[in-house]
Parts: C-alpha cells; structure tokens; sequence
C-alpha cells in the first residue's frame, strides 16, 4: 500500500482482553480452577455441567482478585458501588447450561486507564470496563471424524474481560498496551497469565475512517489472539484490509473474524451478533453485591511494585530503558534485582544484565525457572559484589551463578549476613577454580617471569611498539589460567618496563 492512501486513514483500535484468575476453584462452584494437564471432564460437577435444580454460588476470592486489578487499572469506586450478574442467552455445545453468567451493564470494574511508555513518549489508554464471567468448556474437532469433542474442565473457570477505549492508534500502540496488561496481572498476582495455555487472550477490534473524521468506521473483531505479534500483526492486516475496501467505496463488514498463524492473514468466521441478540437480564440465582470503599481498600495491601514505579526505580539507578522493559517482563527477576539493588546499589548493574541475558538463557535449557533454581537476591548480591570489588572477572562471575543455577545451591530460608553469604560464594568459587587472582605479590612473581621469558618483546614494547605491551599481557594472564587480574596485571607491567 502506498504511504498517501496509507496517510489518508486513521486507525482506531480497541482491545478486549480474557483473564484467567488465579483462584483454587471455578467461579460458581467447588471444581479446580486448574486443569491444564487433567483428562478431559474430570474437574466437573452438576453446578458446571448446568444440571437442572443447582444454583451457582459466587467464588468470594474471584471478586476480590477483581477489585484488585480494578486498583491497577486506577479504577475509582463510589462508597457502596453496586454490582450484579447477568445472562447471555446462547445455545452452543460447550456451554451446557444454554446461557453464560457475566456482566451487562453493572461491571466489577469500572472506568479507569493504563500508562505506559512507548518510543520515548507516555501512552495512557482508557479502560471502559472489567466485567467477571464463567469461560466456557472446550470443543475439539478430530480430524476426519464425523463427530466434535466436548470437555467441560474449564466450564465455569473465572475469567475477568477486561474492556479498553478505543483510544488506540496503531500497531505498535496496541502490542505494547497487550503487554502492559500482561505485566500489570501478575504484578498484582490475579493470574498466571501464561499465553501458551490460553490464560490470556485477546480479541482486536480494528476500524478505519479518513483522517479528521470524528465517527468511527465499522469495525472487525478479530477473536482468540494469545501472543504479542499476532496482535501486532492483526492491526497491520486489518488496516490495510479496510483501508483497501473503504477507499475503493465498499463497506466494511461488521464481523468477527479468526487470525491464520501461518497465513499471516485473518479470515472471516460469523457475522457479528448485537447485545440484544443474546436476550441479557438479570441473574436471578445470584443476589446484587455492593462494594465498599473499605473492601477494595483491603485489595491494596501487599501490592508492592507496578511496572511503573519499577521504571522510575530503573531509570534513577540508572539501567537502560530499553533493556529495562526485558526485566520488568519478567515480575519475579525484577523483584530479585531490586533486592539486590537494595543490598549493593553500586554493583546491581551486573544484576541487570545477568537477568536479562544469562539467566533467561539458563532458564530455557535447565527449564526451570529463576525462581526454582535457587539463585536467591543474597547469593546474586554476593556474586555482584565479588564482580564489583575484582574478586571474580565478570565471565567468572556468569560461570559461577550458572554452577549455583546447575546445582541447585541456595543459601537457605535463613538468610546469611553479607560477611557469612560471602564467604560461602567465596568457597564455593575457589572450589571451581573461579576466584579472580588479584593478590599483587603472586602476580608479581607471574609478571618478572614473563619479561624474563620474553626478551624481544621487552625490547620491541620499549623501541615503541605498544602491541608488544599487550602480547606480554596475554602471556601473564596465560600464565594465571585465565584468572589473573587484567587491571593489576597492566600496572605490574608498566610499574617494572616503564621504570
Ligand atoms: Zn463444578
């Protein structure tokens, strides 16, 4: 597409985005929240089949989880908010009750917005709603058979839709804002979010209109997206699409549409039902609920951290803004390297860069994760320190937390004071051969053998010629096995040619 048709057209998106809670059990009933890996049909009971003569009962830690992504979504509350349920009246074969309890018109969640940055700039979307609902079970259809699978595990599983403004402009506008909802539901710990098992989705509504209009165009809701680039991806397609059709006098057609991975293309599923097709009113098996200011008060505690106030924390200590949305990604590698900030300010830059770079390597071909491999905040403080001071070359410093990483070696529930945690790290480097030697007197004696052994060198570094210089350092650090230090090593050289 050229970049003039292109620039006649704006992009107006809104994302609507599926939370799986991390609550023990469903929503309505006492089944596992939890089946990823269960045969099928296992965690179901009459409430969740939709067996006639049971009644739902409302899981109190969904509502809670709710009030708590409500607080860092800056949702405010009027004293005694009043919130209900409501059918959706739809017949599909993974949904046994014929309809789906959620929320109409008074959601859990009300107003509020997302900050985030982007290409040096602060983006704010505005977040229309967040409304509680029970998912539907599961459909599988084996290839070539004449008949589709039910499994009714995750019938009932909470989930938390999360609605935005149409606020967002562009592709790279609606990957990062995807992104900056994945982040903030684990920092406030309502979800796993994990993408690859559907515990986060999301489906991107895309319309178009002529630069300077003030309405919007029809729009396409494309379903079901789990991972960053489809979304990305999604918005591209989808615009060029419209952008095509509009400007060659068609009509957008107002449906939801699927995303071919492999294609790289998305593909129309069903024209797009209006709410009044799905005959909403109230649910009569659950009684209203009014929130307090003092319950959703009682959701902030604990909730330390947000991806923001770690930016701030990043950028004041100084660690690069780009590199820093690697570490803010990831919640549990991020609270370490504060820890570590906290314990040795001026050496937490080597924290940085190990936990963006080698340990989301270890993690991939140990599989296990940073915060079950036992590399606690004190043992990479430790190991930072020993960087920092020039006990341990940084390279050292990588190989040594790999055998902490390998061999599971923590330093318990009692943490050690820095002295004793020290000299445990320390132990444990000299018994793998990686302590950094700096002790000028040995290196001394390694220095005057080497310009003993070297005599051309010697000369040719004092007619002048400085790669000589480095030629001898080579042969001293050779001499050390590698664990010499350069710094000290440098100076013995040019203390004793020099002279
Ligand atoms: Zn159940």
């Amino acid at each position: 597409m050229n970049s003039a048709l292109r620039d006649k057209y704006e992009v107006v998106i809104g994302i609507e985005c599926h939370v799986q809670l991390a609550t023990k059990t469903k929503l309505f009933c006492g089944c596992d929240n939890d089946s990823r890996d269960s045969e099928p049909n296992i965690h179901v009971c009459q409430v969740c089949l939709g067996l006639p003569g049971t009644l739902p009962v409302l899981n109190q830690r969904a509502v809670e989880l709710a009030l708590r992504l409500g607080q860092v979504l800056n949702a405010t509350y009027p004293e005694n908010y009043h919130t209900k349920f409501d059918r959706k009246n739809y017949f599909y074969p993974d949904l046994p009750k014929g309809y789906q309890i959620t929320q109409f018109d008074e959601p859990v969640v009300g107003p509020g917005w997302v900050e985030f940055p982007l290409d040096g700039e602060t983006v704010r979307i505005g977040i229309t709603r967040a409304h509680l609902e029970e998912d539907a079970g599961k459909l599988t259809h084996p290839e070539g058979a004449a008949y589709s699978l039910v499994d009714l595990n995750r019938a009932g599983t909470p989930l938390l839709e999360i609605v935005s403004e149409p606020d967002i402009r562009s592709a790279a506008q609606a990957k990062a804002y995807a992104q900056e909802l994945h982040n903030l539901v684990r920092y406030a710990g309502v979800s796993d979010a994990n993408l690859y098992y559907g515990n986060m989705r999301f489906d991107v509504n895309v319309s178009v209109r002529l630069v300077g209009a003030t309405e919007l165009g029809i729009r396409s809701e494309t379903k079901n997206l789990n991972s960053f680039k489809a979304i990305e991806r999604v918005v591209e397609y989808e615009t060029r699409r419209q952008i095509v059709l509009v400007d060659g006098g068609e009509r957008v057609k107002q449906e939801t549409r699927g995303w071919n991975d492999d294609k790289q293309e998305t593909y129309s599923m069903r024209s797009k039902e209006d709410a009044d097709e799905y005959r909403y009113f109230p649910e009569p098996d659950l009684p209203p609920m009014v929130i307090t200011r003092a319950m959703v008060a009682q959701q902030n505690d604990g909730m330390k951290e947000t991806p923001n106030s770690l930016r701030i924390k990043l950028n004041e200590a100084g660690m690069p803004s780009n590199e820093s949305e690697v570490l803010i990604s990831d919640p549990s590698a991020a609270r370490i390297w504060e820890e570590v900030f906290k314990l040795e300010p001026k050496y937490a830059r080597f924290a940085f860069t190990w936990l963006i770079g080698d340990a989301l390597k270890l993690a991939e071909t140990s599989k296990m994760s940073l915060s079950e491999s036992g590399i606690s905040e004190s043992s990479l403080a430790y190991v930072s320190t020993m960087v920092g001071e020039g006990k341990l070359s940084s390279t050292n410093g990588k190989n040594l937390l790999a055998v902490l990483w390998q061999e599971g070696i923590g330093l318990g529930a009692n943490k050690p004071s820095l002295e004793e945690g020290l000299k445990r790290i320390e132990a444990i480097a000299e018994k793998h051969g990686l302590l950094q030697q700096s002790d000028e007197g040995e290196l001394a004696k390694i220095v005057d053998e080497v310009i003993a052994a070297n005599t051309q060198a010697v000369k040719d570094y004092k007619a002048g010629n400085q790669r000589a210089f480095g030629a001898l350092v080579g042969q001293a650090m050779k001499a050390t096995a590698g664990k010499g230090n350069p710094p000290v090593i440098n100076k013995l050289l040019r203390e004793r040619l020099d002279s």
